[in-house]
């Protein structure tokens, strides 16, 4: 899996949006934190591999679910939105700015709810990774200086994603120098919005029914525990 984006350039281009995660709403542009080109129109981009095995987070999220979720819920939001988009100016568009353009618009909402998954779904997979150490370095110190330590840290994640009624997503995001838990519904995303994405977990039921049934507790819990990909998260950090 291609790590090239972390190379573009931060760019500091603000957006008026609005608020649903607790965040500010004035955004800044993300420097190119997953596999879409911020460039390449999303109706010529190939979509992304998972970047691992499908039986990688096992025995966690069993291969089953990884396989459905990623070929038929993620490949499906892509699809979708290939065809939304089909024919129209956003055609023209890299997947991010199709978020952002259609976030605010009630008819775009199709066009935004599948754009969004398919930029959410992108940023779960890279949250996540097989075995993996604890965070480290500058990501260590600031949650140890925000959450007083890693175990607050998880226990406001289950938290946080026990408390999202229905379909949404778990944040941990970096916003004006702090780190904080966020929670979107839906597809909502933190990407139209001022805080920086540092990793997500995914807690729609199709993330988890098949492994944990209602159990979405556990499920967190052992994405936390187990599954992190705390470099990843790290490399998100906005650098100063
Ligand atoms: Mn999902």
């Amino acid at each position: 899996m291609s790590t090239e984006s972390t190379t573009n350039p931060i760019t500091r281009r603000s957006f008026i949006l609005t608020t649903a995660a607790g965040c500010a709403v004035m955004a800044t542009e993300l420097a190119g934190l997953n596999a879409w080109s911020k460039t390449e129109p999303l109706s010529t981009s190939v979509f992304p591999p998972l970047p691992y095995k499908v039986d990688a987070l096992e025995p966690y999220i069993s291969q089953n679910t990884v396989r459905i979720h990623y070929e038929k819920h993620h490949r499906g939001y892509f699809e979708k939105t290939a065809e939304l988009i089909k024919g129209s100016k956003l055609a023209q568009l890299p997947l991010e700015e199709i978020v952002k353009q259609t976030a605010d618009s009630p008819e775009q909402a199709a066009i935004f709810n599948n754009a969004a998954q398919v930029w959410n779904h992108d940023f779960y997979w890279k949250s996540l990774h097989p075995g993996g150490s604890g965070p480290k370095g500058e990501l260590l110190k600031q949650l140890n200086a925000n959450f007083g330590s890693l175990e607050n840290l998880k226990k406001e994640m289950i938290q946080t994603a026990m408390s999202q009624f229905g379909s949404g997503w778990a944040w941990l995001v970096s916003e004006g120098g702090k780190l904080k838990v966020v929670k979107t519904s839906n597809a909502g995303t933190p990407l139209t919005q001022a805080c920086t994405p540092l990793l997500t977990v995914d807690v729609w039921e199709h993330a988890y029914y098949l492994d944990y049934q209602n159990r979405r507790g556990d499920y967190v819990k052992a994405v936390v525990d187990h599954l992190i990909n705390w470099e990843f998260a790290e490399s998100n950090l906005p650098k100063i």
